[in-house]
């Protein structure tokens, strides 16, 4: 399996489609996830090509789950949350979708389901929860 280039992720790393962007640092994207399954559901990608879980190099991964760290204690504070839920699907028959390694951060409530897949989101809503975790990270 090889890395495509024209992979939806690839683009907003490239800046050819926008995406609401809440944390970056030399290594890493975080943005939201314009499906979100709770209040704050973001995604957390390297910035360099990557498939998924299974060609990730240890850089790649050590700097995502860094990113993850920082991100999950920020959507903690930001959304008043109980836990954390973290995702990771890798190829076809994993769940996987969009073909450039990403992890899911879902801030999690006491007794809150997850919502339907592949549902469009309010983009205010999810511009204004992007806010917050910005606003969460300093
Ligand atoms: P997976 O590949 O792990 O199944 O999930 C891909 C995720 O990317 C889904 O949760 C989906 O909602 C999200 N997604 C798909 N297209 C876009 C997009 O254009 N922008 C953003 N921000 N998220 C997307």
């Amino acid at each position: 399996m090889s890395y495509d280039n024209d992979n939806i992720f690839a683009k907003i790393l490239r800046g050819e489609i926008p995406a609401f962007k809440a944390y970056e640092d030399d290594n890493t994207l975080c943005f939201m996830d314009i499906m979100p399954r709770v209040p704050g559901h973001c995604l957390v990608i390297p910035k360099t090509p990557c498939r998924n879980i299974l060609d990730a190099t240890p850089e790649q991964l050590n700097a995502c789950m860094a990113t993850v760290s920082t991100v999950a204690n920020a959507a903690m504070s930001a959304f008043g949350a109980d836990g954390i839920t973290l995702q990771q699907f890798s190829e076809e028959a994993g769940g996987q979708e969009v073909f450039h390694l990403h992890f899911h951060i879902l801030p999690r409530h006491e007794g809150q389901k997850v919502g339907p897949h592949g549902v469009m989101g309010d983009m205010g809503e999810i511009k204004a929860n992007c806010a917050k975790i910005a606003a969460a990270l300093g």
